[in-house]
């Protein structure tokens, strides 16, 4: 296929636990994407160090890794032209609070009062995140 894209998905753990699988998954579907590779996993604190590099010194980086490691998680490939700007588009603002209705995150998340963003989705943001994620998840 022409100009096709891939994009690393990650339903969170809390996606997981909530039972939001197939509605991330029906999402993507519906848009016409292909689903190129798809698992249930669970992030190490080594994955998840290559993972979020650019988070590793935040402020809020220990609770991200217990939060991505709270759960099995399902990863996912799909494939399609432009997926990765449309399935940032799909997933919403960071905070679910500030995303907009009509998002995975502005649909199914909440602020949960525990200090944390529990936000369903990771998504890649840029063809050079894309194929590195890819590469992390799925070598
Ligand atoms: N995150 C957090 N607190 C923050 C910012 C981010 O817990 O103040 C978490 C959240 O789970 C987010 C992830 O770290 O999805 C990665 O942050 P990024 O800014 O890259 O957001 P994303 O690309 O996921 O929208
Ligand atoms: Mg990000």
């Amino acid at each position: 296929m022409s100009n096709s894209e891939q994009v690393l998905v990650l339903v969170k753990p809390d996606g997981v636990e909530r039972g939001l699988v197939g509605q991330v998954l029906a999402r993507a579907e519906a848009r016409g994407y292909r689903i190129a590779r798809l698992e249930l996993r669970r992030a190490t604190p080594e994955l998840l160090a290559e993972h979020y590099a650019e988070h590793a010194a935040k402020p809020f980086y220990p609770a991200l890794v217990e939060y991505m490691m709270s759960g099995p998680i399902v990863a996912l490939v799909l494939e399609g032209a432009q997926v990765i700007t449309a399935f940032r588009t799909m997933a919403g603002a960071t905070d679910p609070v500030k995303a907009a209705p009509g998002t995975i995150r502005g649909d199914f998340g909440r602020d949960w009062g525990t200090g944390e963003i529990l936000n369903i989705v990771h998504a890649s943001d840029s063809p050079a995140s894309a194929a590195r994620e890819i590469a992390i998840w799925f070598p």
